[in-house]
């Protein structure tokens, strides 16, 4: 295979034929980097809105920085994986405190909620840095190209692709191009069940195509293992329209939001279920590697409780409701309508 052609193959065609995204038309470090941050795990669909409104609401690094918390979450709610947003939050108070963004791969991996793959995707774009972004839409374009077809999950393999686009990006006129275009590749043709390589620029490279393979056959990826399940028993106390919220710490899921005062179980139910509390909701919430079940009591009182309270809980007003794991949104929609 020529690197050469593959590299220019992928940048002739990624200049013709890229998605018109809001941070490409002005690809300043800021707006690249929040960009990466919320589409990390994240459809492009599914994050736009949540990006511009982002944007909006701070419109600048330091507008970010000098934030509250609670109002960057409020922003992400509902997108999950809040620890991006908080690490975000983090990395502008240290950038704005620094004066000025790296200019480097190294020293943006140096900024919290900042890896690999996303340094070397602002260092690419923002400062034309000669190091390769491997996502898993590159994961899936290379190992079809080079028809890699083992466990697309073992390290060896991921490390195996890495080497091969380090090698190609070299070969690149403008790695942010090239970087983008293998990315782009992977979204649009590429695509994971229906590759459409009739309309592939690397068509004549591609092993994949060239070979017996059932479509979807390659990237093989192993099943994920199975989730950790979880009994959370929520407490809901209102007072007119007001709701008692607890923060919840940043060591667990859905860390810095609020949520109803809650008591975790190893069994199935809360098996202290006859202090006459009504049980009002039970369901599950599916996060990628956790299943919750979580059951939510009506209780009458405080003094009532079960859950100790501290100084992160209090009375909140239904208008002035803080960011929430979605099954609590949810549900206190259904109480407030
Ligand atoms: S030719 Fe088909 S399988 Fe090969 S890289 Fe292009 S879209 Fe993917």
């Amino acid at each position: 295979m020529n690197a050469r052609v593959f590299s220019q193959n992928i940048e002739n065609w990624y200049l013709t034929n890229k998605r018109d995204l809001p941070w490409r038309q002005n690809p300043q470090p800021y707006r690249v980097w929040l960009a990466e941050i919320v589409f990390q795990q994240t459809q492009i669909a599914q994050g736009l809105t949540y990006y511009q409104r982002l944007l909006n609401a701070f419109p600048t690094l330091q507008s970010l920085a000098n934030a509250e918390q609670d109002e960057v979450l409020k922003l992400w709610e509902g997108l999950g994986y809040y620890s991006r947003a908080r690490n975000l939050h983090r990395a502008a108070q240290i950038l704005n405190e620094a004066g000025h963004f790296p200019i480097s791969a190294a020293e943006w991996l140096k900024l919290p909620g900042v890896g690999p793959y996303t340094a070397a995707a602002i260092a690419s774009v923002c400062y034309g840095e000669c190091i390769a972004c491997v996502d898993g839409n590159v994961m899936r374009v290379i190992a079809r190209t080079h028809f890699i077809s083992d466990d697309i999950r073992k390290s060896s393999v991921v490390k195996q692709i890495q080497s091969l686009v380090n090698e190609l990006v070299t070969h690149a006129d403008d790695p942010g191009n090239f970087n983008q275009g293998l990315m782009e590749l992977g979204a649009t043709i590429c695509k994971p069940k229906s590759p459409q390589c009739n309309r592939c620029p690397l068509q004549n490279q591609c092993t994949f195509y060239h070979s017996d393979a059932l479509p979807g056959s390659v990237p093989f990826k192993s099943k994920p293992q199975k989730r950790k399940e979880r009994h959370l028993h929520f407490f809901y106390a209102s007072q007119s329209k007001d709701v008692f919220l607890h923060k919840r710490k940043e060591d667990d899921i859905w860390g810095g939001l609020y949520v109803l005062p809650l008591m975790e179980s190893t069994d199935k139910e809360w098996p202290d279920n006859n202090r006459g509390y009504k049980l009002i909701k039970k369901n599950t919430h599916l996060l990628t590697h956790q299943k919750i079940h979580y059951y939510i009591w009506d209780v009458v009182s405080w003094s009532d409780s079960p859950v100790a309270l501290d100084n992160f809980s209090r009375f909140i007003k239904e208008d002035q409701l803080p960011a929430l794991p979605r099954p609590l949104k949810q549900f206190l929609e259904e109480q407030f309508v």
